[in-house]
């Protein structure tokens, strides 16, 4: 068996809509830009991202517990969190092929750093001075419009009938951590927790993004997964660090591979933070950015101090020392990390007898369904009745499939590109003798074992 390790984005895209993972919104009506809905396969594995995300930062964390707040917040929020005056990404449009592109991005790819602080002037000087570099992702023209910033924050048209935040829209959060800051009191108020503590949330988010080429990493509407941790300042710097590693370990027991990742530091900060990172990996378009870590100081707590009025800061109930909270972050998206661990998990394999076949070689927790239970042939029923018998058993406690389409070897197929890990076979022996074949999705090799030894088996195999 010879394993390539070729993996292209339209490989990627391929499977994800031919099994079920992701689709393209409305595409009945000719699909809608940069926004898409997962299939029944790819929600089993979003769940299972979410899952194992919550369980790494809440479940095994005494000190940081969850949080699902709105995604509607008073408008007040976004002017605080510099959303509304300063979120904007500066966009231009080739001359050539009318193909709009963010011009930060054209920048990076041609080794020129643009601060995300810069104003249009400035912008436009940049991309005067580095024309030639600079080259349209579609058609390779070097012949832009004037750079234009456009705000990123999605506008809704939700009523203001209480009158109370004037004419101001309601924006669609734009992150899910500003749902976080606003709900520190309350949070300290109503647990046990005491600083040091964290505040994490499982949410959408959504932002007008203005280019929207990569598939899945970057949406309209996407779902991040942030941790919020409340500090005193002084060895805030310290958690920080601490949390770099952690999340570097993470993504390794995600069964991504080191040499996929990368840490990336940001080379003008902005002016509140003293550190941020970002854990970058190695998609099929390069590295990028999954998750970035940062250190923002005391600036979120005191800009919504500063904008509601309300006292954020904390007294220490041990020393007395009063100080607003610093807040370390770490933040990431479920879509990214989607595509990160499909990509690390796609292979395509030669096997001895010449034929191929690929398989999605995710993390047992990973997998959208852990066992595929199937009847040898589909017109015995006392086949039939045995592996249903045996399916309605394994469901109890696992996702599972039961299929008896086509031959045994197309139902492996498809198991393995959507990564079940195992898949278990009745046929004459298990009437006679009372055994199954487990087949293992990785080395292909099966093992005879006895019915009533399955789940201990199984237990052992998924644990
Ligand atoms: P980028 O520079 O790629 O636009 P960002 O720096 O704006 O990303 P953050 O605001 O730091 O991203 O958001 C934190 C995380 O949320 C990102 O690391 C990424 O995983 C995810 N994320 C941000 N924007 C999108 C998007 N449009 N689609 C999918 N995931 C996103």
């Amino acid at each position: 068996m010879s394993e390539q390790k070729n993996v292209t984005m339209e490989k990627i895209v391929s499977l994800c809509k031919r099994r079920g993972f992701v689709f393209p919104s409305s595409e009945i009506y000719g699909g809608f830009a940069a926004v898409y809905d997962f299939g029944p396969y790819g929600t089993e594995l979003a769940n299972n991202i979410k899952a194992a995300w919550w369980k790494a930062m809440v479940q095994e964390n005494e000190n940081i517990v969850g949080l699902d707040s709105s995604i509607f917040m008073h408008p007040r929020v976004w002017e605080a969190s510099g959303h509304v005056g300063g979120f904007a990404d500066p966009l231009t449009e080739c001359r050539n092929c009318h193909t709009r592109s963010r011009v930060d991005h054209l920048l990076e790819d041609a080794g020129v750093f643009a601060d995300e602080k810069m104003s249009e002037d400035e912008i436009n000087k940049l991309m005067k001075e580095n024309k030639d570099k600079i080259k349209c992702p579609k058609c390779g023209a070097s012949d832009f419009s004037e750079a234009k910033k456009f705000n990123l924050l999605v506008k809704s048209n939700l009523g203001n009938f209480t009158g109370n935040w004037g004419d101001d829209p309601a924006y669609l959060r734009g992150e899910t951590c500003q749902g976080i800051y606003i709900n520190f009191k309350n949070v300290l108020d109503s647990t046990r927790q005491k600083i040091p503590f964290g505040i994490a949330q499982i949410g959408k988010a959504f932002r007008n993004e203005i280019t929207a080429r990569q598939f899945i990493f970057r949406k309209r509407e996407f779902e991040q997964m942030e941790m919020q941790m409340f500090l005193a300042p002084k060895g805030a710097m310290d958690v920080y660090e601490d949390w770099r590693k952690r999340r570097w370990q993470y993504y390794l027991d995600l069964g991504i591979k080191k040499e996929n990742l990368n840490w990336h530091e940001h080379e003008n900060l902005v002016f509140y933070a003293k550190a941020a990172w970002d854990i970058e990996y190695k998609f099929p378009f390069g590295f990028k950015e999954m998750e970035g870590i940062h250190y923002r100081t005391d600036y979120d707590l005191s800009q919504h101090s500063k904008f509601s009025g309300k006292d954020l800061s904390y007294q220490d109930p041990v020393t007395g020392e009063k100080y607003m909270p610093h807040v370390v972050e770490t933040s990431v998206g479920v879509d990214r990390t989607f595509l990160a661990v499909i990509t690390e998990a796609y292979s395509e394999e030669k096997l001895e007898d010449g034929s191929e076949r690929t398989v999605l070689k995710l993390p047992h927790r990973l997998a959208p369904i852990k066992l595929a239970v199937f009847p040898l042939l589909k017109n015995k029923a006392e086949l039939v009745k045995k592996a249903r018998e045996i399916y309605d058993n394994l469901k109890l406690q696992w996702m599972c499939e039961f299929d008896d389409n086509g031959n045994v070897g197309k139902r492996y197929r498809r198991q393995d590109e959507i990564g079940t890990p195992y898949c278990v076979t009745v046929d004459f022996d298990s009437l006679e003798k009372g055994t199954v074949t487990v087949r293992d999705r990785d080395s292909m090799k099966q093992e005879t074992i006895q019915i009533e030894e399955l789940e201990t088996y199984l237990n052992e195999k998924l644990k």
